[in-house]
């Protein structure tokens, strides 16, 4: 049975290329009907943040995810909770001679690790027992005993030892065991295992079928086999997904990219669709083929196929989320959306009765749900600063004729006329009686009213900012 996890260590929020893992397992698990699992890699305890877990959860969640198994319906499904496991596993490596105690201190390492530096040599870590009797190793080990050292236990690896995998996204990969290191800690001083040898031994317990994870974890899967050799287990199929780049850049995506967006809470509490979301990162890095953009979430998993993952980086483009989020909202029922925009109103106190009108005027524009309150500037604050473009068309010979004669005409239409429909047929009647017409008609009226070159229809604009107000800007243009 196919069985993919999503594995954080709770350092952290949420960020775009875990939650792209997930999303990839996910995709993957429901399209072939297996199973999602979620645990918790909590074992850096320097690392660990309070509240690390539970963002992971509830973004995942907001994303429109679900899972088979997780710390929340099943015990054991931290790290943190499973040390008598890892314990059994390794007493097991210890007792058949594939690790050791190791009580070389950090100093020593640090020592040996500068003297190779110096030599210019890679550092490799060197086994204090080598060319030592036994007698020598019981009298070492009793006096570092006696001094209270703690021992790590770390792992031998195995000389001339090869290891290679068919990766999904990548192809063949090879490692050469002399390029790891030196025989590496399995177990820390403070008797936490570390990553390596703990997600191998959870992969196998939980029976995960398939590792499917970022790039940055290639060099860990060599490590990750020896393990699997040295217990006898069967060995998962592994898909390492390529980084993401900002497309702005070229370089890897970065936190301190701040022309983008990068946690699932910020998309959040700029009140980005989750679908949308689910979309765009569903193409990092995947393409089913074919122009096609938008797909919901059952498309997704129904054209979900692992060997269209892209080999080359992911690009994340803002413009194209941007573009994606916009789409969904124009797309979307107006309830829904006035509802998304209903905390942004509310917050800066600007829910009235005018407030779903205007949410259907602008909703076609907006590219976040936030964007309402900026755009409804108008109709609750000041006048903007007009551009040099817009001055322009107002230094024209004919727009203070129209904006004139316009104003004129709204201010006569009586309070009880003053609805949506008789809008236009103003403007019309400006036509007829200056003759002027197009871009020079319409354009300084809106200008004059709302102080933009572009928006929404001009007679809702207007009908929106009531009578007082249209006018009142209009009149600012009259000298
Ligand atoms: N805890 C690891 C991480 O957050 C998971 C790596 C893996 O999937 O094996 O990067």
């Amino acid at each position: 049975k196919i069985r993919v996890r999503y594995a954080p260590s709770p350092t952290g929020l949420l960020h775009i290329g875990n939650a792209r893992t997930a999303l990839f397992n996910y995709l993957y698990a429901r399209h072939h009907g297996g199973d999602f699992i979620i645990r918790i890699e909590d074992t850096d305890r320097k690392r660990h943040v309070e509240d690390g877990e539970r963002s992971q959860l509830d973004n995942l969640r907001w994303l429109g995810m679900d899972w088979d198994e997780s710390p929340e319906t099943h015990e054991n499904y931290r790290q943190s909770e499973r040390l008598s496991l890892y314990q059994t596993y390794i007493d097991e490596l210890l007792a058949s001679g594939h690790a050791y105690h190791s009580y070389k201190t950090e100093e020593e390492i640090a020592a040996d690790r500068e003297a190779q530096e110096a030599k210019g040599l890679p550092p490799v870590y060197i086994s204090e027992y080598t060319g030592m009797t036994d007698e020598q190793v019981a009298t070492y080990i009793a006096d570092r005993q006696a001094a209270g050292v703690v021992p790590t236990v770390r792992i031998k690896v195995p000389a001339g030892a090869i290891y290679k995998w068919h990766d999904i996204v990548k192809g063949d990969i090879e490692f050469e065991g002399k390029n790891l290191g030196g025989d590496w800690v399995i177990q820390k001083r403070d008797g936490y295992p570390t990553y390596n040898f703990a997600v191998v031994v959870d992969d196998h317990d939980m029976q995960i079928s398939h590792v499917i994870r970022g790039d940055d974890h290639i060099a860990n899967t060599p490590k990750q086999l020896m393990i699997y050799e040295a217990l006898g287990w069967a060995i998962p199929e592994f898909g390492h997904m390529t980084l993401i780049i900002n497309s702005e850049t070229g370089k890897k995506l970065s936190k301190r990219d701040t022309n983008t967006l990068q946690f699932i809470e910020d998309y959040r509490k700029k009140g980005y669709l989750p679908e949308a979301v689910f979309n765009f990162i569903s193409l990092l890095g995947w393409n089913p083929g074919g122009e096609e953009e938008i797909f919901s979430q059952a498309q997704l998993i129904e054209l979900f196929d692992e060997n269209r993952l892209s080999k080359s980086p992911a690009a994340f483009d803002q413009k194209k989320l941007d573009w994606l989020d916009n789409d969904y909202i124009k797309h979307a029922d107006l309830d829904k959306v006035f509802a998304l925009a209903t905390p942004f109103l509310s917050e800066v106190g600007r829910l009235d009765d005018k407030s779903k009108h205007l949410v259907a005027l602008y909703q076609p524009q907006l590219k976040s749900i936030d964007e309402i309150v900026p755009l409804t500037d108008l109709f609750y604050s000041a006048f903007p600063d007009l551009t040099d473009e817009a001055k322009e068309v107002l230094e024209t010979e004919t727009a203070p004729v129209v904006i004139k004669a316009f104003k004129e005409k709204l201010e006569n239409l009586a309070d009880a006329d003053y609805v949506k429909d008789n809008i236009f047929p103003l403007i019309k009647a400006v036509q007829k009686e200056t003759g002027i017409k197009g871009k020079n008609l319409f354009m300084p009226i809106r200008i004059a009213v709302s102080g933009e070159m572009h928006g929404p229809e001009l007679p809702d604009t207007i009908y929106l900012l009531g009578k007082e107000k249209a006018v009142n800007h209009l009149a600012q243009f009259i000298k």
